[in-house]
């Protein structure tokens, strides 16, 4: 396992609830020492390295050759290249598991880089041209977490839920052509993945650090890459800071604007409407590509999807803070452990919207009580990200030979049925509300009134 960070530590646990494996060839790579006696306390080998693209071959061809059997790395880290560890491990016959397609360092930050060779569409068209190379080769399973992952999973059953509550007739869809055509049929216009996270720490945030409830190098990163969203067949307006890209699926348009600074309206259960940012994800990419129907960037049909996420009220705060000081990060990063929150959940799920009942929201409601009933070393953050790490593992073992892998290409009841215990309520709510509901308000505003699913409705100006 690379990585011993907020995912990593919650990962130990539920690795060995699910599985059995060789303990004493279990090992844990990461490049803060401070963790050495918590691995090791568990009975497990610690090495103590900063994976990079000069020594990661010489680290973990070892370790994944060691002995008979089939290798899994899973990787849980920041700053290493999803596509050379996902070779490697193709190289050496084993299965790989990640949650966001990551690069080494110095990908983010590099001030010299064009914005549209900063952005998760540059990153997913990698892993996309490694997949074609990896047919019916060890699977390598990309992209699944919560979000990437395990929304990919929420989209099909909500497909599912709207056609039997609007009497649509349809059969279950066996290929990503069927499923395409059956959300086109619906008439569903977008998808947001709307996530609102209320959990609420003992102690109010100080100045001058970061808080967050999982990774806040993996947040800043993020959140200073361009706004993306995959981009719907139904927008009739672009906002004039888009750009559009030459090469690959041609899925997805980027904003010249950072996503951590660019705010959408979206709804959730326990908020009604609410605002989120619209921070780049891999998911709003592969969901709109592979709901396309038709190819390229002219498709017959394909649905906008983006994130719509409000993080946690400090994580809000260090945003301001961030962007305040002039993108100078805060010299102190926090992630609230799952003693320091007094309560609150995370409410992460998926809107289709632009369909008969208007709007559907479906996803899991996990309180922190839940959850530190359910597994330890975690909030409820993380668990829906380890939860859906198992699931992908066991759909792994399960289909050894698949190649790489995306969670949409995932038989999405067999990973749910693993993941749903640790879910807290998974559940479906329909909303007559729309991005047009209470506006113009006292100001003239740009809107479009004939059609609300418009992004130019969304996208807060
Ligand atoms: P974290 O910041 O708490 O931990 C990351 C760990 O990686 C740290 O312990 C760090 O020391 C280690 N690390 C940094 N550079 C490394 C290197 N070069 N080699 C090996 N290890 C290195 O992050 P986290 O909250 O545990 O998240 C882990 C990963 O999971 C991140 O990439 C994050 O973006 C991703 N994530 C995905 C989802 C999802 O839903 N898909 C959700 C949360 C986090």
């Amino acid at each position: 396992m690379i990585g011993f960070g907020s995912i990593g530590r919650g990962m130990v646990p539920l690795l060995e609830r699910h599985f059995k494996f060789d303990r004493d060839r279990f090992v844990i790579i990461d490049p803060e020492d401070i963790y050495r006696p918590v691995v090791e306390g568990l009975g497990i080998r610690f090495i103590h390295a900063e994976l990079s693209l000069e020594n990661y071959r010489d680290i973990l061809t070892p370790l994944l050759r060691n002995g008979e059997g089939v290798g899994f790395c899973v990787n849980v880290s920041v700053d290493t290249s999803s596509r050379d560890i996902m070779r490697l491990c193709r190289e050496l016959d084993c299965h790989y598991i990640d949650t966001v397609a990551e690069p080494w360092a110095g990908y983010y930050d590099n001030k010299n880089a064009h914005p549209g060779d900063r952005t998760n569409y540059d990153l997913r068209d990698d892993i996309i041209e490694e997949k074609a190379l990896a047919r019916g080769t060890r699977t390598a399973v990309s992209c699944c977490g919560a979000n990437p992952g395990m929304v990919s999973w929420f989209v099909k059953q909500a497909v599912l839920n709207i056609a039997r509550d609007t009497n649509t007739p349809f059969t279950e869809p066996q290929t990503r052509e069927d499923w395409a055509r059956l959300m086109q049929t619906l008439g569903i216009k977008g998808v947001h993945i709307a996530e609102r996270d209320t959990q609420r720490a003992r102690m109010p945030k100080e100045m001058n650090v970061f808080v967050n409830t999982w990774s806040v190098e993996g947040f800043v990163s993020e959140g200073y890459q361009p706004a993306e969203l995959g981009w719907g067949t139904h927008e009739n307006w672009m906002p004039p800071n888009a750009s559009t890209h030459s090469f690959g699926c041609q899925a997805a348009i980027y904003l010249n604007q950072p996503g951590a600074a660019t705010r959408v309206r979206t709804w959730c259960p326990t908020p009604g409407a609410q605002f989120g940012f619209l921070v780049t994800h891999n998911e709003a990419i592969s969901i709109s590509d592979y709901f396309t129907v038709g190819s390229g960037p002219k498709p017959e049909y394909r649905p906008t999807c983006h994130y719509a996420y409000h993080p946690c009220n400090n994580a809000i705060l260090s945003w301001h803070e961030l962007f305040g000081r002039d993108g100078k990060m805060q010299p102190r990063m926090h992630i609230l452990g799952e003693s320091e929150i007094v309560d609150g959940r995370d409410e992460l799920g998926v809107l289709l919207f632009g369909h008969a009942k208007n709007a559907y929201w479906y996803g899991s409601r996990l309180t922190i009580e839940e959850t530190r009933a359910l597994a330890p070393y975690q909030n409820a953050t993380a668990l829906q990200v380890t939860s859906a790490i198992i699931a992908g593992m066991v759909w792994a073992l399960e289909n050894p030979m698949a190649g790489i892998v995306e969670t949409e290409e995932m038989d999405h009841r067999r990973c749910l049925e693993v993941q749903s215990p640790y879910l807290g309520t998974v559940e479906g709510h329909y909303t007559d509300w729309t991005p047009l509901d209470n506006r113009p308000g006292l100001f003239p505003e740009d809107i479009d009134t004939s059609d609300p699913w418009q992004f130019r409705n969304i996208l807060v100006h």
